[in-house]
């Protein structure tokens, strides 16, 4: 079988960043502030993965939940038929963020956990929030996906 496209496509939608973890593989950077497309030329990317047959569309950073548009950019994949995934290192995500994803779709997130203890995690992630407030988005996520 030959495929025409790409089954799997990950978007570094942006590389503004609220952590500064060491091993950053994306040279995002805290502080860095908007850097990424405007929302219309953003919605005429995801047009055009769509329609050469990508299969699934990876949001990706830097940290997506920096954008003000994430919600437009997942709604309008998944409109397209595209299925969504969404990675984030978790500091901003809410019950209410956790809902929209679950609402709009998403269907799988990642978020980073950078140690086996809150000492390494600290020391290698240089997130904002320590290790001991990180598993709060895991809870959070858990909590809606599975009440
Ligand atoms: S959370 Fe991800 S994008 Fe942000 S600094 Fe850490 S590795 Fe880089």
């Amino acid at each position: 079988m030959k495929l025409s496209s790409p089954l799997y496509v990950v978007w570094e939608t942006t590389l503004d960043c609220n952590a500064r973890c060491v091993h950053c593989y994306s040279d995002a950077l805290f502080g860095r502030g908007p850097d990424y497309w405007p929302l219309k030329e953003s919605l005429e990317l995801i047009d055009q993965l769509a329609e050469a047959g990508v299969f699934i569309l990876a949001l990706s950073g830097g940290e997506v939940l920096l954008r003000p548009d994430w919600e437009q950019l997942i709604a309008h994949a998944t409109s397209l038929g595209m299925r969504v995934t969404f990675a984030t290192n978790g500091i901003l995500v809410t019950p209410d963020v956790a809902r929209r994803l679950q609402e709009l779709g998403v269907s799988n997130v990642s978020v980073s956990l950078d140690g086996a203890t809150a000492e390494n995690h600290d020391a290698i992630a240089v997130c904002l929030a320590s290790s001991k407030k990180h598993v709060r988005p895991y809870n959070t996520l858990l909590k809606q996906a599975y009440g």
